[in-house]
């Protein structure tokens, strides 16, 4: 560990910096046609950032049902209807395995267009 990392470690900035660097980093990412494992890059956003790496929406990722040390994560836009299957980063912190496991149930996505519409 170089002299300038424990310094920044001391005064806290060294998340922030990394916090900078993911923001700028992660802009591209496409939905893909079949479920799969998730690169540790779009994990990572994730579990920092709580969206859906795909459409990146306001409306942020909905936990579903739990198994062993894993969560299923649903997509808040119901146009974007992803799903995902993480390691539960409340218990764990942060593990980079995870997969994209398609799209939602239709009852979550039924209930998610209520929501939006009662909103708006
Ligand atoms: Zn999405």
């Amino acid at each position: 560990m170089s002299i300038r990392n424990i310094i920044a470690g001391l005064f806290g900035y060294g998340k922030a910096r990394v916090n900078v660097a993911l923001a700028d980093a992660f802009k591209n990412w496409e939905r893909p046609a079949d479920a799969g494992e998730l690169p540790d890059d779009q994990l990572r956003y994730i579990y920092d950032a709580s969206k859906c790496p795909y459409c990146k929406s306001k409306h942020g990722l909905f936990e579903g049902p739990r198994g062993g040390a894993s969560v299923n994560m649903f997509c808040g836009d119901p146009d974007c209807d992803s799903r995902f299957n993480v390691v539960d980063g409340k218990i764990w912190g942060f593990i980079p395995w995870g997969e994209f496991t398609g799209r939602c149930p239709p009852e979550f996505i039924e209930q998610r267009r209520k929501e939006i519409a009662n909103v708006v």
